[in-house]
């Protein structure tokens, strides 16, 4: 996941087209306007100096965002994702910290 911040003094409004947004994705976020009509690609909207948290990763497929980050216009913060709790790892246990002096 991914949080995107306006660093301009405008508001950004990126389409998320059903080819490459949904398509990135692996589902379709797009909505339909009209009951069996045709789906309309949503957009994102990111107000001027505002930061959108926990993003899908798959915007950055779309060409426009990723200019946008590119040009500084869009700052981006990669999330990690830590397994469970464990904080401790050990690693000590498959490395031998013993060592021979000499
Ligand atoms: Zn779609």
């Amino acid at each position: 996941m991914i949080s995107l911040t306006n660093m301009t003094n405008r508001i950004k409004v990126f389409n998320l087209s059903h080819d490459v947004y949904c398509a990135a994705r692996g589902q379709c976020s797009c909505v339909s306007l009209v009951k069996g009509g045709k789906p309309h690609a949503t957009s994102l909207t990111i107000p001027a100096g505002a930061t959108l948290k926990k993003l899908p990763g798959a915007l950055l497929a779309v060409k426009e965002i990723a200019k946008a980050i590119g040009s500084g216009e869009l700052k981006i913060y990669h999330y990690r994702t830590w397994s469970k709790s464990k904080t401790k790892t050990e690693t000590a246990a498959s490395k031998p910290k013993r060592r021979k002096s000499k």
